[in-house]
C-alpha cells in the first residue's frame, strides 16, 4: 500500500478541494477547509475516510500531510494576493502527523518557503488525538501556537473528551461534529447538545464552527446560539480550486453574502 501511495504522490494523483467557511452573522466567506481527494481512473474518488486511515496505518500520512500543507498554503497565498484579503485556511492533521517528531520544524521551514501568513492558518486535530497523551499534545500545541498558527478541535463531541484536559489545551476553536447538526431543528436532544457545546466553548473563550450545515433552519438555530462560523452544503460543497476561486470572487467582489 505504501508503494501505491508513494507512486500516486509522485504522479500527482492527489488533489485538494476547498470548502467555504462562512461567518454566520455576516454571511461572508472568510476561509476554507482543505480536503484531500484521490481520483481514480474510472472517474470515481476514493473517499478520504478510506484512504486517510490507510495512509495513517502505513506511515505514508507524513509525506501526504506535507504535500497537503504545501499545496494548500501555496493556493491560499495566491488567493490572498489576488483578492487582497486574509483567507483562513483550515488543514486537518491526523494522529501520526501530529506526534511526528519533525512536525513543528517541517511546518516552520515550509511556512518560510511559501511565505504564508501563519495567522491565516489553522490546524484541526480530533479530540481523541489531542486527549491521547494530553501532556505531550499540549507541548506540541504550544509550539504550533508559538509559530502563530491557530488550533481547532475537529469532530467535537464524537470522541473521547475530558473537560479537565479541554480547559488546558491552547486551542482557539471547537468544530461541532456534523452528526449533531444533522437533526436540527427536529431532534430536541441535538438542540440541547449543540447549544450546550456553544455555551461551554464561549465560556472557555473559544470560537465555534459548525460542520455539515445543510439547511437554512440549521443555520438559523446556530445563529441564535451565537455560533460564529459554519461550513456545509448550504454554503458550498468542497470544490476544486478554480470553482472555489470563482465562488469566492462572486461573493467577495460582488459584496454578496449568504442570506440570513
Ligand atoms: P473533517 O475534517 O471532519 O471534514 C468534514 C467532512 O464533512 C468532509 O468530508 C466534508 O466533505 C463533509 N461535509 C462538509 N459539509 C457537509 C454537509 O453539509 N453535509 C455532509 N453530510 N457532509 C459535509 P470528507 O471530505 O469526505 O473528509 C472526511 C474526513 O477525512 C475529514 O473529516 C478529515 O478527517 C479527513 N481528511 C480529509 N482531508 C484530509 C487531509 O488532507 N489530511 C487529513 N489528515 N485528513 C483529511
Ligand atoms: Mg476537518
Ligand atoms: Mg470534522
Amino acid at each position: 500500500m505504501h508503494r501505491r501511495f508513494a507512486n500516486a504522490l509522485v504522479n500527482n494523483e492527489f488533489v485538494l478541494f476547498y470548502q467555504p467557511v462562512v461567518d454566520l452573522q455576516t454571511g461572508e466567506i472568510i476561509g476554507c477547509e482543505a480536503l484531500c481527494r484521490w481520483p481514480q481512473p474510472d472517474n470515481t474518488f476514493t473517499p478520504p475516510d478510506t484512504f486517510i486511515p490507510q495512509a495513517e496505518a502505513s506511515g505514508f500520512i507524513v509525506q501526504l500531510g506535507e504535500w497537503v500543507l504545501r499545496t494548500a498554503t501555496q493556493q491560499a497565498f495566491a488567493w490572498q494576493k489576488r483578492f487582497d484579503v486574509p483567507i483562513l485556511l483550515e488543514v486537518n492533521l491526523s494522529a501520526r502527523q501530529f506526534v511526528h517528531y519533525n512536525l513543528v520544524r517541517s511546518i516552520e521551514s515550509m511556512l518560510a518557503n511559501v511565505q504564508y501568513r501563519p495567522d491565516c492558518l489553522e490546524f484541526e486535530i480530533t479530540e481523541t488525538v489531542a486527549m491521547t497523551n494530553a501532556d505531550d499534545s499540549i507541548g506540541i500545541m504550544r509550539q504550533l501556537k508559538n509559530l502563530g498558527i491557530s488550533l481547532a478541535l475537529d469532530d467535537f463531541g464524537t470522541g473521547y473528551s475530558s473537560l479537565s484536559h479541554l480547559k488546558r489545551f491552547p486551542i482557539d476553536k471547537l468544530k461541532i461534529d456534523k452528526s449533531f447538526v444533522r437533526d436540527i431543528p427536529n431532534y430536541g436532544n441535538d438542540l440541547a447538545i449543540v447549544s450546550a457545546i456553544i455555551a461551554m466553548a464561549h465560556a472557555l473563550g473559544l470560537k465555534v464552527q459548525a460542520e455539515g450545515v445543510e439547511t437554512e433552519a440549521q443555520a438559523e438555530f446556530l445563529r441564535e446560539c451565537e455560533c460564529e462560523l459554519a461550513q456545509g452544503y448550504l454554503f458550498g460543497r468542497p470544490l476544486p480550486p478554480d470553482e472555489f476561486e470563482e465562488l469566492f470572487e462572486r461573493y467577495h467582489r460582488g459584496g454578496l453574502v449568504f442570506k440570513g
